[in-house]
């Protein structure tokens, strides 16, 4: 899946709770926004797996909620938003195809790295590929709750709208991109 879609996965979870609690709307968003993105940043070490926590994210994402809950802050709420979407990423990863250039070509059987059982995760590809129709209309869906209840920072609105236009973009060169970049990329 496109990181738009991982970031909009976040702030569609924390945007119910943004709503009832618009005092922490900011660190909740920026929260959700950052633990969606992070994890692909192991693109420059082991992809998915450096970063990818599908198990242990869990285990982690859980005191981080509780503590929040229990000491409401700008910094706890962040910190646990972050966690979710961070973890929320990682396992949604297995959802979709290997992280190859071409996966309709050139399938991967690893989507995401299992460090309890010490293994790879194999792809279930309900998203057939990053970038797909399928995940542009799931990116621009999840897309929505945070379009209407962040509307009074504009900023994070902002953000969304630039992620839709994005994730619209790459999804409509998506294939193209492959020839573009004529290997080079993998
Ligand atoms: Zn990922």
């Amino acid at each position: 899946m496109m990181a738009t879609t991982h970031a909009f996965t976040g702030l569609a979870v924390v945007a119910p709770l943004a709503y009832l609690a618009p005092e922490f709307a900011l660190p909740l968003a920026v929260g959700a926004i950052a633990g969606g993105i992070f994890p692909d940043l192991d693109v420059a070490f082991e992809h998915r797996r450096t970063l990818h926590f599908p198990v242990y994210g869990g285990v982690a994402a859980i005191p981080a909620v509780v503590l929040a809950a229990l000491s409401l802050s700008n910094v706890t709420v962040g910190l646990a938003a972050f966690a979710v979407a961070a973890w929320l990423h990682a396992v949604s990863d297995a959802f979709g195809a290997g992280p190859t250039i071409d996966p309709w070509r050139n399938p991967s059987d690893r989507a995401v790295y299992d460090h309890v059982r010490g293994r790879w995760i194999a792809p279930r590809r309900w998203v057939r590929y990053d970038g797909a129709p399928e995940d542009a209309v799931l990116a621009v869906g999840l897309a929505m709750p945070s379009l209407v209840i962040f509307d009074e920072y504009s900023t994070i609105q902002a953000l969304a709208v630039a992620g839709v236009v994005v994730s619209l973009s790459y999804a409509a060169v998506r294939r193209r991109l492959v020839d573009w970049t004529s290997g080079w990329l993998e």
